[in-house]
C-alpha cells in the first residue's frame, strides 16, 4: 500500500543529483509500464522476503514496493542512492530496509532467514553471470523465483536448447536448478542512458527437490573444460577436465556413456550431469 506519493522518478534523480555512472554499469529504467510488467512477473509476493539487487535511483524498486511483500531489501553498491532509495521505502507500508555493498559478497540466505524468498533485478551487466550463478548454486537453494534482466545475448544462454548456438555452461548450469524462461524483451532504448545491446527478463522457478542436480562445483568443471573448445569432439575437449580428476576424458566419458567422438554442444543437461557424476566419481 502507498502511503504517500513520490515525486516522479526524473525529479528524484534531478533532486538527489543521481547521475548514471558507467563504471558501476548503471542504466537506468524509468519507463513505469515496463518497471510495472517486471514486478508483476514476481508474482504474489505478499508472504515472502522480496530483496532487489541493484536498485539504482528506485525505478524497479517503486512497482515491487507496491507489491505488498512481507519484507524487502535492496542491495545497492553504489552510495550516492542510499538516500533517495530511503526516501522511496518510506513511501510504502512495507519493512524495507537498504543494505550497501556489494551483491556478490551478500548473504542473501542470510537475508531471507529461512522465509521464502523472491528475488528481482535489472543486472549490472558486468557482474549479471557471476550472480546468476552464485544464486543457481546455492545450497540449500533459499529462492523460489528470481525475475532477473540480463542483456540478451546472455538471457538467450541461460535458455538455450541443446545444439543450439548459444547453449552452454550457463543453459547446463541453470537446467540442474530451475526451469527458465525469457518473459520480456527490452529494447537498448528503454534504458537511460541506452546501453550498447538489447536487454531481456528472465524468470527462473527452481525444480523440485528430487529433480535437481546438486554437484554444480562439478558441473562447472566439466562444461568449463567441454566448453572451452566447443569444436573439438569431447575426446579432446575433456581432458583438462579429466586432468583434474587424474583421469582420462576417454574414462569419463565411457563411465557416463557419451561418445567421445560427440561435441559438447550435442550433449543435454541430463549427459553433463552424467558426466559430473563420473568426475566426481573418479576425483574422489
Ligand atoms: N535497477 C535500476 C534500474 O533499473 O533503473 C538500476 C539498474 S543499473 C543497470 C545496475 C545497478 O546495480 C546500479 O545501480 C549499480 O550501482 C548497481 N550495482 C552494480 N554492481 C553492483 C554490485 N556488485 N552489487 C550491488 N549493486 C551493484
Amino acid at each position: 500500500m502507498v502511503m504517500r506519493e513520490l515525486p516522479p522518478l526524473r525529479e528524484m534523480i534531478a533532486e538527489y543529483g543521481l547521475r548514471a555512472d558507467k563504471s558501476f554499469g548503471q542504466h537506468f529504467l524509468l519507463d513505469l509500464n515496463l518497471t510495472a510488467k517486471i514486478a508483476s512477473l514476481c508474482g504474489t509476493v505478499t508472504d515472502a522476503v522480496l530483496i532487489e539487487v541493484g536498485p539504482g535511483p528506485g525505478g524497479l524498486t517503486r512497482p515491487l514496493l507496491a507489491l505488498s511483500p512481507k519484507r524487502m531489501v535492496a542491495l545497492e553498491m553504489d552510495a550516492r542512492f542510499i538516500p533517495a532509495l530511503e526516501a522511496t521505502g518510506d513511501a510504502f507500508d512495507v519493512p524495507f530496509s537498504v543494505i550497501q555493498g556489494d551483491a556478490l559478497k551478500a548473504d542473501e540466505a542470510g537475508i531471507a532467514a529461512g522465509e521464502p524468498c523472491v528475488i528481482a533485478s535489472n543486472l549490472p551487466y558486468n557482474v549479471g553471470t557471476a550472480l546468476l550463478i552464485k544464486w543457481l548454486k546455492a545450497d540449500p537453494l533459499f529462492w523460489r523465483r528470481m525475475v532477473l534482466m540480463f542483456q540478451k545475448e546472455v538471457a538467450e544462454r541461460v535458455v538455450a536448447p541443446t545444439g543450439s548456438k548459444a547453449y552452454g555452461r550457463l543453459a547446463i548450469l541453470t537446467a540442474a536448478v530451475a526451469s527458465a524462461r525469457i518473459a520480456l524483451k527490452a529494447p537498448a532504448r528503454a534504458f537511460t542512458p541506452p546501453p550498447k545491446v538489447d536487454s531481456a527478463v528472465v524468470v527462473f522457478e527452481p525444480l523440485a527437490d528430487d529433480k535437481r542436480f546438486r554437484d554444480l562445483a562439478a558441473l562447472e568443471v566439466v562444461t568449463e573444460s567441454a566448453f572451452g573448445q566447443r569444436r573439438k569432439t569431447l575426446r579432446k575437449s575433456l581432458g583438462v577436465a579429466a586432468g583434474k580428476a587424474g583421469t582420462s576424458a576417454e574414462a569419463l566419458l565411457t563411465a557416463a556413456g557419451i561418445d567421445p567422438g560427440a561435441r559438447a554442444e550435442t550433449i543435454s543437461p541430463e549427459g553433463f550431469f552424467k558426466l559430473a557424476e563420473a568426475w566426481r566419481a573418479a576425483r574422489t
